[in-house]
Formats: C-alpha cells, structure tokens, sequence
C-alpha cells in the first residue's frame, strides 16, 4: 500500500503529500484584531497564500481588478467636474431673450441661433464639461474591459472541473519538489516539475496556453 504514496523520484514516502492538501494547507486564512477608520476594533480575515501553494493551483488567478479603481475615479471625476461645471458656470440658466427679430424687404426673419456655446458655460469653466465627457468615457471603457475580462475568464476556465479531477491524483514531494500522478489512465508515474504539472492540468482543463503564460516557477518567486 505505501508503494502508492512513494515518491518516483528518491524512492521514500515520508515526504510525498497529495496536492489538494498541500494546496489548500498553503491557503490560511488569518485572522487579527485591527483597528479601523473610527477606531473601533474588528477582526480582519486575510488569505495567505504561499509560493508552492499557488505553482500547485488547478487553475489559473483570477483577472486583476484593479483597473476597475481607475474606472470609480474616472466617475468621481466626471461628476465632479460636471457638478462644478454646472454650478460654476451656470449651464442650465436660462438662455439670454434672443435678439429681435430683423425685418428687412418684406420677410420676417428669425433671429440667428446663436454660436454654440455663447449661452453655455462661460469661458472660464467650460474645459470642466470636456474633462467631465472625456472622464465619463474612460469609466465607461474600464468597466467594458473588466467586464469583457472576467467573461473571457469564465468561459476560458468552464473545463476546470476536468482540470481538477486529474490535478486531485496528484502527489507532491516536499524533498523533491516534483509531483506525479497515480491511478490516472493514461499518465505514468514519472516525476513532474511544478511547470510541467501545472501543463497537464491546465491542458485538461482546456486552458493549457495559460500555462506558459502564468508559469508555476514564477508563481514560487512571488
Ligand atoms: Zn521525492
């Protein structure tokens, strides 16, 4: 029986664990007591996730959402330029009586519309509506691209479950730093590194291109 749990690389099965659980035992969740803004105290649970944790993960990270704090200030911008454009410059005021009307030969003419913008915002402020327009598509073009990103995600990673299935007969070797697999049809025995693991997986999880890019060796120098 201990012949199933020993590693193929040095022969020994004292250090040989099987990935889920050196994959979930290097998730901790930690919790402390901080103290926040009002300064009243609460606990505060953050993921720790080690290196060899994340080069053994099933499937790839999640997309950065970061991009989507520059979408929150691109609004906060734009309604603020907006609001001190309108109070500012007084855009919504009533527009100036038009001049009267011009009668000449015979015809009654209509006043010329005035020039655009000459009863709109006065000189001064009326750069705030150009900021607030320019502010207002790069909020709308960030949250297309964090929406269009994390759908791109879900639907690259929907094999994941096939991926998760070869990646549980997986077996680490802490001496060793190799995994190989046992019981799958199809895959011997022979010790993998982290990158070549993380390949096979992924693969199965119809998402192996991802693997070359988020490569498990730079994962462990995180
Ligand atoms: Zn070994």
């Amino acid at each position: 029986m201990s012949r199933t749990h020993t590693c193929p690389g040095c022969g020994r099965d004292d250090r040989v664990q099987a990935v889920p659980a050196v994959y979930l035992g290097g998730r901790d969740a930690v919790s402390s007591r901080e103290r926040d803004r009002d300064g009243d105290m609460r606990t505060v649970t953050r993921t720790v996730t080690t290196g060899l944790s994340r080069a053994l993960a099933p499937m790839p990270e999640p997309p950065s959402y970061a991009v989507g704090c520059l979408g929150v200030l691109a609004v906060a911008v734009a309604v603020g330029t907006f609001l001190g454009g309108a109070l500012g410059g007084k855009w919504f005021e009533d527009e100036p009586a038009p001049a009267e009307p011009v009668e000449r030969s015979g015809y009654q003419l209509v006043a010329p519309e005035p020039p655009f913008g000459a009863a709109g915002p006065p000189p001064d402020v009326g750069f705030l509506a150009w900021i607030s327009a320019f502010a207002l598509l790069a909020a709308v073009l960030v949250f297309t691209l964090l929406y269009r990103r994390k759908a791109r995600f879900t639907r690259l990673t929907r094999g994941r479950h096939r991926a998760e299935e070869l990646w549980s007969c997986g077996w680490y070797c802490h001496r060793c730093g190799t995994v190989h697999f046992e019981g799958v049809p199809g895959e011997d025995r022979a010790p993998l590194t982290l990158q070549q693991f993380r390949e096979r997986v992924w693969a199965h999880g119809g998402y192996g291109d991802l693997a070359g890019e988020q490569r498990a060796v730079a994962a462990l120098g995180e």
